[in-house]
């Protein structure tokens, strides 16, 4: 199976991509997760990306459709997916229909998980991450408190928040998602490939609503 799924920042992509890539077997890419590793290891990329992601705008379409073409030249190169957080322009979206046709992938379904600005500046004020590399498990104040205060569940490492994830910095990754969504959104209804799934309530209703439409394009398929 090869997902994409799309939302604003706190929509819930992380959470959700981690469920699909356990239950269906697949593969958990995330653009943000990669550039977050880069400016830990202060690479070139990392070097060029963080000043973007401090003042949550997007880092350049170039970099990003680097990272993601090189990931599938690899000899293991993933054949079932779901990509989180990536594409996030018209721009990318093409580069990687390309990746994609070179390698003879088809994409099965792209999701997007509509979630309004007052709910997500709530949500990510509460955001809480592991910030291990090989667990990054998320947490959130309102709806997945970690069972011991501050601590991740998965590897007890303490809890940090994101830098990008202070009020102003969530108000320009709004602003930002604003201005490229809908054309993206086009681009795949276009495609006959978008699914819209309503983004509030608890994590397992959001995943069931989620595995009821893909079954559903499947079937129609
Ligand atoms: P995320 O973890 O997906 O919320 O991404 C955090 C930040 O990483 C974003 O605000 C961007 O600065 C950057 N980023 C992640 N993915 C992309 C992408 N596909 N294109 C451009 N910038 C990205």
């Amino acid at each position: 199976m090869r997902l994409i799924l799309l939302g604003p920042p706190g929509s819930g992509k992380g959470t959700q991509a981690k469920l699909l890539s356990q239950r269906l077997g697949v593969v958990h890419i995330s653009t943000g997760d990669i550039l977050r590793q880069a400016i830990d290891q202060q690479t070139p990329e990392g070097k060029l990306a963080q000043p973007y992601m401090a003042k949550g705008n997007l880092v350049p379409d170039e970099v990003v459709n680097e990272i993601v073409a090189a990931l599938f030249r690899r000899p293991d190169c993933p054949k079932d997916f779901v990509l989180d957080g990536y594409p996030r322009t018209v721009e990318q979206a093409r580069a990687l229909d390309d990746v994609l046709n070179r390698q003879k992938l088809h994409l099965d379904a792209v999701i997007f998980l509509a979630v309004d600005d007052a709910e997500i500046i709530k949500r990510l004020s509460g955001r809480w991450n592991c910030p291990n590399p090989h667990c990054r498990a998320t947490y959130n104040a309102f709806n997945k408190m970690p069972r011991v205060d501050n601590l991740c569940d998965e590897c007890q490492s303490p809890l940090v928040q994101r830098e990008d994830d202070r009020e102003e910095t969530v108000r320009q990754r709004l602003q930002v998602f604003h201005k490229v969504n809908e054309a993206l959104l086009k681009h795949y209804r276009d495609q006959g490939l978008l699914i819209e799934v309503t983004g509030t309530g608890d994590i397992e209703t959001i995943y069931k609503e989620i595995d009821k439409k893909l079954a559903k394009k499947r079937k129609v398929k």
